[in-house]
């Protein structure tokens, strides 16, 4: 016949152009400390789209005035970036879910990534799943592995077993958060900065219109200990620690240690320690190279929260704790002579 045959990438591109899509392209929503400081956690989100994500990685930085050029500077040389999108615009200045949510439904909606990704922090779980729902998709929480572009492994039952799950009709936007403890952060810097462009000021007015919420204010504790979250070394205190004061010791230790400070939620409730510090199921997720838990029983809450540490000890009276079936190096003592002990020495090393 005269017909001839026209190769299916040819047909696939042609499809991808009538519905408006893009090629495959992921847009990540960055986090930033208003300084030119980027999250490590945004770092590992990058470096798991840059690994395992098809197509040009695009990010997007929110804020407000100088904040937004400072963050976009330094977004433009993490490895795997290809572009910086910039949205300035007053009602961005504090990371409000409802009118970053807005912003990011709005840019993705205009942008058609194949995939919108963010890290899975405080930040990142109160933004993405809004904007998943304003863009009329589900989206997939809490990504420990990508098996392929459609095909996601995450925790599920805190953390006890793992479902590999694909959207099974893929939406034209896949919306995705990662856990930062499952991807290593991306170091270094590129050697060319990737363009940024600031997006048209009509993209960023749909947010400027969402009257949702108002930022009250930020009770912020300033600490010079890394954060909890990506932090190597994490000493975490139990409810056998009795008070606030006594957490003194622990703090030395994580300092000594370069590390981070953590609790189990006794600690917590008992109001030794801030509630950001909480390390567990409904709190923090940490996989430090060294895992110290002192005068923690291991409940399984809190193992669904460190039990991906690389090194883990244990403090404990009880030889029979749960943690101490965990961990690689179980000391069966009273944490106050333990611990001032181990101070000593790790002050003369
Ligand atoms: P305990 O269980 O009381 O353990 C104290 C340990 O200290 C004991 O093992 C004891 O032998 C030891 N000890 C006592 N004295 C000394 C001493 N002098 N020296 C050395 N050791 C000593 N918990 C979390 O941590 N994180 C969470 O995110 C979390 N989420 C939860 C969510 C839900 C829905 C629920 C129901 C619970 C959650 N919990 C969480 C709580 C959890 O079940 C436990 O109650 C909590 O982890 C116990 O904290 P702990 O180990 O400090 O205290």
């Amino acid at each position: 016949s005269g017909r001839r045959r026209v190769p299916g990438s040819y047909l696939r591109a042609l499809a991808t152009a009538a519905l408006g899509l893009r090629q495959a392209s992921t847009l990540l929503y960055v986090e930033h400390n208003g300084a030119g400081g980027i999250a490590p956690a945004t770092l590992s989100a990058a470096a798991a789209a840059a690994q395992h994500l098809p197509g040009p990685l695009e990010a997007l930085v929110a804020g407000s005035g100088d904040a937004v050029a400072r963050a976009a500077q330094s977004v433009a040389t993490v490895p795997g970036v290809t572009k910086v999108w910039t949205a300035s615009d007053p009602c961005l200045e504090r990371p409000l879910a409802e009118t970053h949510a807005k912003l990011l439904a709005d840019v993705a909606s205009k942008l058609r990534p194949s995939h919108v990704l963010a890290a899975s922090t405080a930040q990142g779980r109160n933004v993405l799943p809004r904007a998943a729902a304003l863009l009329g998709t589900q989206p997939v929480t809490d990504v420990v592995k990508i098996l392929d572009d459609n095909t996601f492994v995450r925790p599920i039952y805190a953390g006890n077993a793992f479902a590999t799950v694909q959207f099974r009709a893929p939406p034209a936007i896949r919306v995705v958060t990662v856990r930062p403890t499952a991807f290593p952060a991306a170091e270094g810097s590129a050697a060319a900065a990737a363009p940024a462009e600031a997006l048209a000021p009509e993209l960023v007015q749909g947010a400027a219109g969402v009257r949702a919420a108002v930022w009250e204010g930020a009770d912020v504790k300033a600490s010079a200990r890394p954060e909890l979250g990506s932090a190597k070394v994490v000493v975490c205190g139990g409810r056998a620690l009795k008070s606030k004061e006594n957490f003194a010791m622990l703090e030395e230790l994580a300092d000594l240690l370069g590390g981070a400070v953590g609790a189990s939620r006794a600690a917590v409730d008992a109001g030794y320690v801030a509630n950001d510090l909480q390390v567990g199921q409904t709190g923090k997720v940490v996989a430090p190279d060294l895992y110290i838990g002192v005068g923690i029983s291991g409940a399984i809450q809190h193992l669904a929260g460190m039990k991906d540490s690389r090194t883990i000890v244990a403090i404990n009276t009880d030889a029979e704790a749960p943690l101490m079936a965990l961990a690689d190096y179980g000391l069966v003592a009273d944490l106050f002579s333990a611990v001032p002990e181990l101070l000593e020495e790790v002050r003369k090393a």
